[in-house]
């Protein structure tokens, strides 16, 4: 048999569009929070795949799901319904307020999905006026053109032609200025319950009970996109479980699967039914291999001991932070809830996420960054106290050497 040719990363700028800019080593090779790269140098993956990796890198229950379904079907259409779909849905709506499910591939989409549900249940009740969408400064949901368009920030939308219209960016944390502004032409909210891309900004309890309040007196649907906060990442199965607030439309993705792709937009039997047939839909949306996969996931992640692990997990990591800030201090705060952290660079440090980021690689950490001012960790939620501990030693040797350059 012919060597298999080996890859290497400046193939990826021969051939691939060139939205990314990839680091130089290529991971093969993944299990719990360990990464390899092709010359078998081992990393601590403190960022699981920006906030994917739930359980780490093929831990054995997603991959017995995977091997159990591959044997058994792939794929079948929407023209028929499948026993993972049905079994995933059941419980999905066991561990939230949800009664209804739509699945998709991504987390972008179950947000498209939840923007014309709103839009579509806004015209069928009150009126084809009623179509504004507010969302917050800063916030991210997605890359589609209305979710792009959705999300606060337009750098990533501009350029690429008419917007879809009648999208409001208001400051997020700002009750005032949204009382202000809404009024009964608002359709929807859609808001993440903890900015994640945005640098790591939970809501103050006032805003988020507030958002509420003016949705339900002005008869606006709340869309809380959980993307990036939903499954077991704040130490709840779902975040707005611990904020005293439900949604009446929540999506999910990112740790829905694991590290597979899946989406899905949760909501009432009520709203659901403005989605009557033919009015949207999705081809792998529901796919039996995904949804057996996150059926497994949601099996894990939802048991008491691992959501009470990952608040356990976040002190291990405020607590070794501190520590390291005590001797280099860089940072000015750490926020986020469960294991969605950012580390905040304080003044000195301001504009050098990046270079902690590319520290800690040359180290052997994975972590991420949230902007150009915060470090961000997303691990797996049941990473072991020693993958943790041996992590942020090296957090600590990198910051040590940008410290004392
Ligand atoms: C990552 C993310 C998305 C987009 O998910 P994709 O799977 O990349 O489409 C949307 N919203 C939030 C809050 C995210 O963090």
């Amino acid at each position: 048999m012919a060597m298999e040719q080996k890859v290497e990363r400046q193939l990826f700028d021969e051939v691939m569009v060139p939205c990314y800019s990839p680091m130089q080593i290529i991971p093969v090779k993944g299990q719990g929070a360990r990464v390899w790269d092709q010359n078998d140098r081992e990393y601590i993956d403190f960022a699981g795949g920006i906030a994917v990796s739930c359980l780490g890198h093929c831990h054995p229950v997603m991959v017995e799901a995977l091997k159990a379904q591959a044997d058994k079907l792939w794929h079948l259409s929407n023209v028929m319904t499948n026993e993972p779909a049905l079994r995933l849905a059941k419980k999905l709506t066991e561990h939230s307020f949800a009664e209804r499910v739509f699945f998709a591939n991504s987390g972008a989409e179950a947000n498209e999905a939840a923007l014309k549900l709103a839009r579509r249940y806004a015209a069928d009740r009150f009126s084809a006026d009623k179509s504004e969408i507010i969302a917050f400064k800063q916030g991210f949901h997605g890359r589609t053109f209305f979710t792009v368009t959705v999300g606060g920030q337009a750098a990533y939308s501009d350029g690429f032609g008419p917007k879809p219209g009648d999208v409001t960016h208001l400051p997020y944390n700002d009750l005032a200025t949204l009382a202000d502004h809404i009024s009964d032409r608002t359709c929807a909210i859609m808001m993440e319950p903890l900015q994640g891309e945005g640098g790591i900004i939970s809501p103050t309890p006032e805003f988020i009970q507030g958002v509420r309040e003016l949705c339900d007196k002005h008869n606006a649907l709340l869309i809380f996109d959980e993307v990036q906060t939903g499954n077991g990442r704040t130490g709840e199965f779902y975040a707005y479980q611990g904020l005293g607030v439900t949604p009446d439309i929540l999506s999910t993705a990112k740790s829905l699967g694991g590290g597979f792709p899946i989406g899905a937009m949760l909501t009432t039997a009520e709203l659901a039914t403005h989605l009557k047939i033919g009015t949207h839909g999705s081809t792998y949306g529901g796919n039996p291999l995904a949804c057996a996969v996150a059926e497994a996931v949601v099996d894990e992640v939802s048991k008491p001991e691992v959501l009470a692990g990952v608040k356990e997990r976040e002190q291990w990591f405020r607590e070794g932070i501190a520590t390291i800030n005590a001797k280099y201090p860089i940072f000015a705060e750490v926020r986020g809830k469960g294991l969605l952290l950012g580390a905040a660079l304080n003044d000195e440090w301001q504009g050098r996420a990046r270079d902690v980021l590319l520290a800690a690689g040359e180290e052997g950490l994975m972590v991420l960054v949230a902007g150009t001012n915060v470090v961000r960790f997303t691990p797996s939620l049941v990473i072991s106290k020693e993958d943790v501990d041996l992590g942020l030693a090296r957090l600590e040797a990198a910051i040590a050497k940008l410290y004392n350059a």
